[in-house]
């Protein structure tokens, strides 16, 4: 089984590029910040404060999420529900990176991670893919652009969903996000040994997908 590592930090267009790129090379797709998300949505909707090691710890046992493929498309499911859209606001975006931060949910959803890789060609993206989930990856790649640019994406994705938002506001929160990720004792996002790094700041859409597609042809052979 061939495994690509995609990681890198928010906003960077990991999810849309890996997917692209995933359909491409005829791959799964996973897309593990959904699994955070997931977590983060179900402390919330608990009540429990998502920085609360202890009380969301205790939300572990009896967590059901469910991943199912259709296609290229990753659908996520918490205790039977699609909850695919519901986790893409703002507020689970902070929750995610906050129960991130604690070991248990670490542990629980690695090991869901690795399980999905074993049987499959997989573009997994996250954060500690190639330097912790999946070390043996044949191909590493850290996928960034400037805060500004991640920025400006992430505020025309919301914008398209009309969601009421505020640039500075976007920016704020990706930043705070991404020092809370780098910064974490568990996993941080890092650059993984091995990675390459592709930076689309100036890139589009389609560029950035072929520049990855073309990394990933001249590594494996
Ligand atoms: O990739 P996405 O922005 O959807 O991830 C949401 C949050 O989940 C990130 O900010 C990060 O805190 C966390 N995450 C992580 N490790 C991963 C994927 C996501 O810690 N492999």
């Amino acid at each position: 089984m061939t495994k690509i590592a995609i990681d890198g930090p928010a906003g960077a267009g990991k999810s849309s590029i890996s997917k692209k790129v995933a359909k491409a090379l005829g791959y799964i797709y996973i897309d593990t910040g959904a699994m955070y998300r997931t977590v983060g949505l179900k402390a919330v909707k608990c009540g429990i404060d998502t920085k609360d090691s202890e009380g969301v710890a205790s939300i572990l046992p009896t967590l059901d999420i469910d991943i199912r493929h259709e296609g290229v498309e990753q659908h996520i499911f918490l205790d039977g529900e699609n909850v695919s859209d519901k986790i893409r606001t703002p507020e689970i975006s902070m929750a995610a990176s906050n129960v991130s931060a604690i070991p248990a949910v670490r542990v629980a959803l690695v090991d869901l991670q690795r399980k999905l890789a074993e049987n499959h060609d997989v573009v997994m993206d996250g954060r500690d893919i190639g330097s912790f989930v999946l070390p043996d990856a044949e191909v590493k790649i850290f996928l960034t652009a400037s805060v500004e640019a991640r920025a400006q994406r992430r505020y025309k994705e919301l914008l398209e969903k009309s969601e009421t938002v505020d640039f500075d506001a976007v920016k704020e929160d990706m930043i705070l996000r991404d020092k809370q990720d780098s910064t974490r004792a568990v996993s941080p996002l890092v650059v993984a040994e091995g990675a390459t790094v592709i930076d689309t700041s100036a890139l589009n859409f389609e560029e950035s997908v072929n520049a990855v597609i073309e990394h990933i042809r001249s590594s494996v052979r």
